[in-house]
């Protein structure tokens, strides 16, 4: 029988519902027990695909196509599992689910309404992922109580102990307790309203997680554990922690794990905690920032530059790399527009300003959509190609770096994308012809897995040590097959092919470094115990420069 647990948060929204979640999930995994996770998302779009990432951070990919929620993210990089489009249900896709059977007539004229048809919806999106297979569902529960969209799914939790027994189902309540400077103490009182709100929607939390950035005394989890009405040992404190790789052994440490196995009834005996393999990866962590560690400065050169999460993937990546080379991997972040700025008339860098590039030991150019920064990341990646800085072009990145390359070395002057430049004399990057639907834009992208044959011999198929190799997509344009000749005559290497050798899916050059470009997105891959190859390669020759690098010769205007 597969148990449930569902965590929901109370007092405010970023408090890490998502990382505790993974974390537990971690923790479970390593009791030897058989782990899937979900999300349901109390927002209205269908799929979280059509946010800005500005607004809601990166859209992560599952392997069977899934424009996900970034939580999933999270969660297959703690419990190690791919996860599939069905671990994330939005309110607009359980209404979009309900009113199709509406209208196909399957409620046979009843009156469709929130309970009991959205929450049977809801309640049968997460029943969907238990199985023999399975022996606990996580489900995290986005947004914080009290929020008007959350209504629905707190009623079809509530619900689910009732249909599935008591014994099989766990409710996990994260709340902050904040440290008021002024009187110099922690405040349970948002803790008791959180947890009085939830009620009210007859959840009694059984497990209450408290947020802090300093540890809660016994005293205080004793008050709470009164004042909420659980044991003492299920109030555990979730200080904030150095890395979110250490969360898990943080919970482990409060116990957490202990006290669900004993409400979830498992047998302690057959599920004891094995938790080496991650403590190992913490050694590995905490070497990459002793006083002697390595260290590589990474260029990001990105359009959403003031929000990280937009590339949560992708850091999460460098840094895996990172803890692979035993590396510390500092991120700076370039705005895409401001490497445009360098350049000066016409396509030149303006020699002032390339010390900000040239400091870098590695360049990234990472996905994106529609971006007028684009002639910077072209920039960037010309910079990186002539001056033997290491670069790793992700799927966008890919797109600019064949534009560079037509521009500059294959001799098509104003070589575009026709996302950017519709009348481009070379249309290098393009729709492929049976993707034009200028209606239905999410239908034509290419989502998901597909297979790549490596060319034998290649950096990519040695960084891989594979010849296929399968990755995560999530783009509309491609290069096209009719430049494919003349692009490689100029020297660039089509490394990896779509099986019918139409779609390029990896370039490279022969004479540099590390300038590799994928049409993919190796980084939704990465996990912190095992890097993504291409990412660490990449660091690998990032840190080659970085011991190379001669001393830094500041401008005298920064001294100012
Ligand atoms: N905008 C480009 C395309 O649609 C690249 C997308 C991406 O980087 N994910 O093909």
């Amino acid at each position: 029988m597969t148990k449930f647990i569902f965590v929901t948060g109370g007092v405010s929204s970023s408090l890490g519902k998502g990382l505790t979640a993974s974390s537990l999930g971690r923790l479970l995994k390593c009791r030897g027990l058989r782990v899937t996770m979900c999300k349901l998302d109390p927002y209205i779009n269908v799929d979280p695909g059509t946010l800005n990432p500005f607004e809601h951070g990166e859209v992560f990919v599952t392997d069977d196509g899934g424009e996900t929620d970034l939580d999933l993210g999270h969660y297959e990089r703690f419990i190690d599992e791919n996860l599939r489009r069905s671990s994330n249900a939005t309110t607009g896709s359980i209404y979009s689910a309900v009113i199709s059977k509406e209208r196909r007539g399957d409620y046979l004229g009843r009156t469709v309404q929130v309970i009991p048809h959205v929450t049977d919806e809801i309640k049968e999106r997460v029943h969907q992922l238990a199985s023999d297979g399975i022996d606990v569902v996580i489900t995290e529960v986005g947004g914080t109580v009290g929020d008007i969209e959350i209504v629905p799914f707190l009623e079809a939790i509530r619900q689910f102990r009732r249909d599935v027994g008591r014994e099989n189902v766990c409710y996990v309540h994260l709340t902050l307790v904040p440290y008021l400077a002024p009187s110099g103490e922690q405040k349970t009182k948002p803790t008791q309203h959180s947890v009085t709100e939830l009620r009210s929607r007859g959840i009694q939390p059984d497990v209450i997680v408290c947020r802090s950035d300093q540890a809660i005394s016994p005293a205080l989890k004793r008050k709470i554990s009164l004042l909420c009405d659980v044991p003492i040992e299920a109030v555990v404190s979730a200080v904030d922690a150095h890395s979110i790789y250490e969360i898990p052994l943080v919970l482990h440490g409060e116990g957490l794990d202990d006290y669900i196995c004993k409400i979830l009834q498992f047998d302690p005996t057959e599920h004891v905690a094995d938790l080496g393999g991650w403590r190992d990866l913490l050694h590995r962590v905490g070497a990459t920032e002793t006083e002697g560690a390595p260290r590589v400065r990474i260029g990001v050169i990105g359009k959403y530059v003031n929000l990280p999460d937009a590339y949560l993937s992708v850091v999460e990546a460098l840094r895996h790399a990172g803890f692979y080379h035993g590396a510390g991997v500092e991120i700076v972040w370039v705005q895409a527009e401001d490497v445009s700025e360098m350049l000066v008339a016409g396509d030149v860098l303006d020699p002032n300003e390339l010390h900000g590039l040239r400091d870098l030991d590695g360049i990234v150019i990472p996905g994106g959509f529609g971006e007028r920064g684009v002639e910077g990341k072209i920039a960037a990646a010309r910079f990186a190609r002539e001056n033997g800085v290491p670069c790793l072009g992700l799927c966008l990145g890919l797109q600019v770096m064949v534009i560079e390359f037509a521009r500059h070395v294959a001799g098509m002057d104003g070589a575009h994308t026709t996302e950017l430049d519709p009348c481009t004399a070379y249309p290098v990057i393009d729709l492929m012809g049976d993707q034009v639907d200028v209606v239905n834009k999410g239908g034509t992208m290419r989502l998901g897995s597909y297979v790549a044959h490596l060319k034998p011999g290649s950096r990519v198929a040695s960084a891989y040590g594979q010849e296929v190799v399968s990755e995560r997509h999530r783009h509309r344009y491609e290069v096209q097959p009719r430049f494919h000749s003349k692009l490689s005559e100029a020297g660039i290497v089509w490394s990896g092919m779509s099986p019918d050798g139409r779609l390029v899916e990896m370039v490279e050059l022969d004479d540099h470094p590390f300038w590799v470009g994928t049409q993919a997105h190796p980084e939704f891959k990465s996990r912190p115990d095992s890097p993504h190859p291409l990412f660490r390669e990449f660091l690998a020759a990032a840190l080659v420069r970085a011991e190379g690098r001669a001393p830094r010769i500041l401008d005298p205007r920064e001294f100012d």
